[in-house]
Parts: C-alpha cells; structure tokens; sequence
C-alpha cells in the first residue's frame, strides 16, 4: 500500500442528503511542516516580483474564478447543502475582493516619508516600509467554504506573504479547488491548502509566522494561547450574538424582511447575523406579524441548483443539535414559538423559527445559536434596547432599524460592536474599505479596511537617513562632555515644553 493510501482521509458529505461529495487528505504535522518550509523557499521570488507582477497574478486568479463560477458554486452547494441563492454569492464576493486588493496594494504598501515631529529631527530623512511576516497561516471555518480563504488569502498574498490555508475539515473541497486554481493559471507556488481537522489547524499555528483565524471563540481563545507562546502576531474573527434594534419610526415591513434575511440567510450559520430582536414597544405587535408572515412563507429544502428554495440545511448535526437546545430550553423557560421550531427528518434541517416571550435568562439570548431562529424582545424605548443589545459577551456587529438615518448613526455609536448596519443587514460585509472585527470576545484585529487589512500582514520598517553635512561625531556621543549634553537637552526642552518652562532654569530663576 502507498503512504497516500494509507494515509488518514475525511470524507465529505452533503448535509441536505447525507451524500458523500468527496474525500481530502487528513494532513499530519509534519506534512503540515514541510509545506510551510517549501512556501518559506518560495517566498522571496514573490517578493522579487513587483506589486503589479503581484496583482497582475491575483487577477488570473480572478479571471479563473470568473470562468468556473458554476462549478464553484456546485461544489460550494455540495459540501454545505446551502440554498443554490446562498450558495451563489460566493464566487462574486471573492471576484470583487481580488479586484480590490489587486488596485490597491501597491499604494497599500507604498513607503511612508513621514515628517519628523519635531525641528531637532530635521537632520534625518524618515522612511517607513512594510515587509511581510514570510509565511501566513489561515484557518477557515465551515460556514462560507470558499470565501473565507478568500477574504484573508488575498490580502496576505498581495502583502507579499506565502500563504497557508487550512480549511475545515467539514467543507475543505471549495479551498482545494481554490489552490487548483491558483496552479492551473501557472502562479509561484506561494499558496497552499492543506486539508484536515483542528490537529492540522494546530501544527499550522506551529509553523507560520502569522495566524489569521476565523470560527469558534473557543478555539480562538486556544490559538491566541499558542500564538503567545510562539509570540508570533494573530488575528482573530470570532462568533457573534448580533442584536437588531427596531425603533418606531423604522419601515416595519423593511426590518422584518431585512431581518429575515439578516437572520436566516445561510441558514443563520453567519458570524453576523441577528440572533436577537430588540423592538420598540409601539410597533412590537405590527413587526412580529410581519416577520412571523415573511417567515412561514420562506420555502426550505434540497434544490440543487435550483432557486426553488430560499433556506437550505445546516453544515453539521452538531450546530443542529446547538439550535434544538436553544429552543428546547426556552421554550421550557416561558418562550413561545410563532413559526418554525422544530428540525426536520430529512438531512440536517431546521425549520426557519420566530421566538416570542424571549429574555436575558435564555441560551438563545445569550449564547451564539449560529442557526435559523430569530427571538424577538418587546423593550420600553432606544435606551433599553442599546442596553440589552449590549449585554452580552460578544461585540461582533449590529443593525439598527429607523426612519431617521442621524438617530440611526446615534443608536449605531452607542453599540460596543464592531460594526453597525442601518436599514441593512450584511452591508458592512461588503465594503472593504471599512475594518471587519469583532469586539470583547468577538475577536481581535480586523480584516480589510483599507491599507490596514493589507499592512497587517506585514512588519513595519523604520529607517532613518542622515540630510545635509553631518557632524563628525554627534553631540551625545562619547566622551561625554557637559557642554554637549547641556546643548541637547536645552535645545529639546525649548521645543517640547511650554511657556516659560522652555526657558534654561538659570533665567528663569533670575526672571
Ligand atoms: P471552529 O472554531 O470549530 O473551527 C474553525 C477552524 O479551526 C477549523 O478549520 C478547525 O479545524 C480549526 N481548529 C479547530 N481546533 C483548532 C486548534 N486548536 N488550533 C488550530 N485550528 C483549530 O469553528 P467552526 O465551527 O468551524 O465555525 C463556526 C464559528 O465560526 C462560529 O462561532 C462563527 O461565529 C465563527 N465565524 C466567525 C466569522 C467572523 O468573521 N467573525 C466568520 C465566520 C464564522
């Protein structure tokens, strides 16, 4: 038997049918090392390249995703049982971030000349330049297969990084079919895949310079802990327990199917969707009837490649299991189901669900649910329900429904979250030129946001360079000479105190 035969293998199964869709390798450490030490060699021939040379590789890869999109998304819909609309959003949002980075980057990474802060450091040009932490490791979720690679990958190969991606073992095949891209335009071997579970994903924080993570708080927490160890730099997108807030003068109609959407896109397997409803107390009965109307008539099930379907099947039993709880346990807490609450027979379904009668005591008020139930609160007013909305241990994002976008943006600055949308769910997600990170243990650091999501990547240089004739020996240098150092230090306090502090203490004394 070959080592490739005998070697560990997970199967990949579509949860809307219990279909096996495909097998990757179960890679060990040491496969895990050696990939990271060839990217290493790799490396500085891509940093030889020229910012364009770069982009120019980057939108190949663009070109290649553009003309494969159907099948992409097949195998995106595959691995996950998603909705085909859920499914085909994807392959666009990768195509627009690789165009993003691709224009941006050389102006991203061009050198900074900032000024010197003060007259004294006149004498020295100042240059700042960004290098790149050699190799970044990315290890990816289940919930969006391919776009996840795809939101930090880019980034990290235009900072001119080798990068690494580890996806999850329960949806790896839209990230290998991301590196068959990546080879099949011909580009330098600077970025690999390798598939596995959360020990692969351990031996990947062992051996990069950088770790770009994103899922559980959990495994977060246990990466922040190895990277700390290693002192090597992290970021981390984490989960989430995004609240809506409805004020009563919001379109009440547009909230309920903005929040249908906020909530249940993906099957609510999103790090920011709404997981909890806050409404103002005048416009509670018109909005849960509208949501509850919206909701039932959302069509679930398995539609390959069809739009039949708006609402597809969860990526695994076990986040299934987590929702059944929720709603188990707040039901038998007072909780009352207007629409949905139950799993469904056939594959990993859960019916679209509406909470009423919800608070603070309840998982599904508190824990990450990451699944279809949206609960709903009745609160007094706005300063109740920034109140509740910020109860919580996450921070990740929020929407705010309103008629009166200045009151939005108010209600928005009073959130401790990392994003808010008005009248809009998911918006922030698809600006790149605003910072996505979470807050509290919604995770730390943030993705894109302008030149930041690319510098991230890379350690900063500061170089100074002497201007005009230099001095034969500077001032402080030895031997030392009270002269000198009295000239100095004058000088630094004439420019850096106040009033008549600026003065040497002689004449001030004698003042
Ligand atoms: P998870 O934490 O279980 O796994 C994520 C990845 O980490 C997988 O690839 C897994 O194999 C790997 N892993 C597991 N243990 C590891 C370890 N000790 N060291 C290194 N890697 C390890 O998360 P999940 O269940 O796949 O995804 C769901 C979670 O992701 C939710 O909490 C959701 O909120 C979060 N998420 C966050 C964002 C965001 O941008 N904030 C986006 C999508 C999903």
């Amino acid at each position: 038997m070959s080592t490739v035969e005998a070697a560990a293998t997970i199967e990949v199964r579509n949860p809307a049918d219990g279909s096996v869709v495909g097998r990757v390798r179960d890679h060990a450490a040491a496969e895990v090392d050696e990939a990271v030490r060839a990217l290493r060699r790799h490396q500085p021939a891509w940093e030889a390249l020229t910012v364009r040379e770069r982009a120019e590789w980057l939108m190949r890869l663009q070109d290649w995703l553009v003309d494969h999109t159907a099948a992409l998304t097949d195998v995106v819909q595959s691995e996950t049982g998603k909705s085909r609309v859920d499914a085909e959003i994807e392959v666009p949002c990768a195509i627009d971030l690789a165009r993003y980075w691709a224009r941006n980057a050389e102006a991203f990474l061009a050198d900074e000349r900032p000024r010197p802060h003060s007259p004294i450091g006149q004498t020295k040009r100042l240059v700042r330049t960004f290098r790149p932490y050699p190799v970044v490791g990315i290890i990816t979720p289940w919930n969006l297969p391919l776009m996840n690679p795809c939101f930090d990958a880019f980034a990290a190969l235009l900072a001119v990084a080798a990068v690494l991606v580890k996806p999850s073992e329960v949806t790896p095949l839209s990230a290998v079919e991301l590196a068959r891209g990546w080879a099949e335009i011909g580009a330098p071997p600077v970025f690999s895949v390798l598939t596995g579970g959360g020990d692969t994903g351990r031996a990947v924080v062992e051996a990069v310079d950088y770790v770009q993570f994103t899922g559980s708080t959990r495994t977060g927490r246990a990466i922040a802990v190895a990277c700390g160890q290693r002192l090597i730099p992290y970021s981390l997108e984490l989960g989430g327990k995004d609240p809506a807030i409805v004020l009563a003068d919001a379109d009440v109609d547009r909230a309920a199917a903005g929040i249908v959407y906020g909530g249940l896109f993906n099957s609510g397997q999103a790090c920011i969707s709404v997981e909890r409803v806050y409404v103002e107390a005048p416009v509670y009965d018109r909005f849960v009837a509208s949501l509850v109307e919206q909701v039932r008539g959302l069509r679930q099930g398995h539609d390959d490649r069809g739009f039949r379907v708006d609402i597809g099947a969860m990526a695994t039993q076990a986040q299934r299991e987590i929702v059944r709880r929720h709603v188990e346990e707040a039901v038998a807490a007072g909780a009352r189901i207007a629409v949905g609450g139950k799993a469904t027979d056939v594959g990993v379904f859960f019916e679209p669900t509406v909470l009423l009668d919800v608070d603070h005591s309840m998982a599904c008020m508190t824990e990450e649910t990451f699944g279809p139930i949206i609960p709903v609160v009745c609160v007094a007013d706005e300063d109740e329900a920034v109140r509740l909305a910020n109860d919580s241990v996450y921070g990740l994002s929020a929407t705010v429904w309103t008629g009166d976008r200045r009151r939005g943006e108010r209600v928005a600055r009073r959130l401790e979250v990392g994003a808010v949308n008005i009248n809009d769910a998911y918006a922030n997600l698809q600006n790149y030129a605003l910072p996505m990170g979470g807050w509290k243990q919604s995770g730390i650091g943030a993705r894109w946001g302008g030149a930041a999501g690319m510098r991230k990547y890379c350690r900063q240089q500061a170089i100074t360079v002497p201007r005009g004739p230099m001095l034969r020996r500077e001032p402080l240098w030895y031997p030392a000479s009270r002269l000198c150092s009295r000239l100095v230090t004058t000088l630094m306090r004439m420019v850096d105190a106040r009033g008549r502090r600026r003065l040497p203490i002689r004449l001030r004394d004698t003042e």
